[in-house]
């Protein structure tokens, strides 16, 4: 009997009987060597030969008692799988509670069908199965339309049977259940809701009485509106329907404007400052030049640094035309060169630096290519720039060379001039001591001037130069 287990687990050896080689089933001890076995294996042992199996010592079964319950609990706990694991059961238990899961409950014990005339064992969880089905019940015929059935499945096809008499609930009339259906559209006294009920209308009575309902309902004087409603209110749900789609769409593009801004704002770096800060903020929207000339200009003021301011005048410039004012007696306010000319020495606002072009609608490798360019192009404009600042320095050092040459020979002329006069009046002042007073023969102060002026005079030819024309000169060299 104990072959019948399944052990799950080692079992210890002190638990195997040392007859049948496998753990006490039933176990009993002797009374006389204190030897234990299995009731079974030792009953048998005994029917061949009175002798302990073990020491071979005098053995009766009187000799047998129960085993220790501690021993008993023991191999009676052990875990063993059912049975009938051969036929699918997975179960295990304890040894103990093995015996009433196959008799009970498992699913794979074999268990006779219930129907009195089969002899077919089945396992128990088909039982249901072969009962409902199993050929051994009898055959019953419907009463109403003397179909054959079997016996369990009466009941099922006569609650549909189409000949069976049934009432109808409203007016009471018996007739088969294949009449109730069409009967139900028309009996006159199922309640039916008004026709409107769709549009809000609450009614509901008898059919016989809907007529009269009709006549009175107001939702039936204005159906004609709720049907161009209904148009309406479709085609504003159609129309819905496509702006949401339309939204969706436009959602996902800008998720991927602001992915692309995001990126770009992480490829410019420090280059990158937002709308907020730069002056073109006044207008929310801004052309994609100007927003980008003010970024990549932003860290290092590039554009304010690189933005053409007209040279000063040299300070030297306004003093000489205070001077010629002066001597010319003209308006120190006026120019001192004629106003046509003056254009040529402003710096040309039209020649500024142009501005490089950045194109940021592509994607970023193209932004930043072009990004990449207008540095270049910015690179090369600050270069002519400054060679062009140097040709104007030039030019203008040269000018003022050229105005320094011809005021030299206005002094030079003045000079003469003044010479002339002082002659003249020395001259006068000796003609009038020698008329005069003999007393006052040395001459006083002024004759000893105008001699001091008559030897400078004799170290050159006195020149006069028309104050005119060196005006004309200056102005011919300033063009
Ligand atoms: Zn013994
Ligand atoms: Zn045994
Ligand atoms: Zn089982
Ligand atoms: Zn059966
Ligand atoms: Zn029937
Ligand atoms: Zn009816
Ligand atoms: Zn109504």
């Amino acid at each position: 009997m104990s072959a019948s287990y399944t052990y799950t687990e080692n079992v210890n050896t002190n638990l195997i009987c040392c007859i049948c080689r496998a753990p006490f089933v039933d176990p009993v001890t002797t009374t006389t060597c204190a030897h234990t076995f299995c009731l079974e294996c030792i009953h048998t042992a005994l029917s061949i030969s009175s002798q302990c199996p073990v020491d071979r010592s005098r053995l009766t079964v009187h000799d047998l008692r129960g085993a220790n319950p501690l021993l008993r609990n023991l191999v009676d706990e052990l875990v063993v799988e059912c049975p009938n694991r051969q036929s699918g059961c997975n179960e295990t238990s304890q040894r103990q509670l093995v015996g009433i899961h196959v008799r009970d409950s498992c699913p794979y014990t074999k268990v006779p069908c219930s129907h009195p005339n089969c002899n077919q064992r089945v396992y128990r969880k088909d039982a249901r199965l072969h009962s409902e089905t199993c050929p051994a019940q009898g055959i019953l015929a419907c009463p109403d339309c003397k179909v054959d059935c079997l016996a369990n499945e009466l009941e099922a096809h006569r609650r549909l049977c189409a000949l069976e008499e049934v009432t109808c609930n409203a007016c009471g009339v018996i007739m088969i259940r294949a009449e109730l259906a069409p009967h139900t559209d028309i009996c006159p006294l199922v309640a039916v809701p008004c026709e409107q009920a769709a549009n809000g209308c609450p009614w509901s009575g008898a059919r016989h009485h809907l007529l009269d309902h009709v006549s009175t309902c107001p939702y039936e004087a204005i159906k004609g509106f709720f049907a161009t409603h209904t148009v309406k209110v479709a085609s504003l749900e159609d129309e819905n329907a496509a702006l949401r789609r339309q939204v969706g769409e436009l959602e996902g593009q800008l998720r991927c404007v602001a992915a692309d801004v995001h990126a770009t704002r992480v490829s410019l770096g420090p280059w990158f400052r937002s709308d907020a800060s730069t002056s073109s903020a006044a207008s929310p929207v801004v052309s994609p030049n100007t927003s980008t000339a003010a970024t990549v200009s932003s860290p290092v003021s590039l554009a304010s640094d690189l933005a053409p301011s007209p040279p000063p005048r040299p300070d030297g410039a306004r003093r000489i035309s205070a001077l010629n004012a002066a001597l010319l007696g003209v308006s120190s306010d006026a120019p001192y060169v004629p106003p046509d000319a003056e254009p040529a020495f402003e710096y040309d606002h039209h020649r500024a630096l142009p501005a490089p072009t950045i194109n940021i609608n592509t994607s970023l490798e193209g932004a930043l290519t072009s990004l990449r360019n207008s540095v270049v192009a910015l690179a090369g404009s600050l270069d002519s720039s400054s060679r062009r600042h140097d040709v104007t320095l030039m030019t203008e050092t040269l000018r003022m060379h050229e105005e320094v040459q011809s005021l030299r020979a206005i002094v030079h002329g003045l000079r003469m001039q003044v010479h002339q006069l002082m002659m003249e009046r020395s001259q006068m002042g000796l003609y009038a001591a020698r008329s005069g007073a003999a007393g006052a023969g040395d001459g006083g102060p002024w004759s000893t001037r105008a001699e001091y002026l008559n030897e400078q005079s004799s170290t050159g030819p006195p020149m006069m130069v028309p104050l005119t024309t060196t005006v004309r000169r200056t102005t011919e060299n300033k063009l």
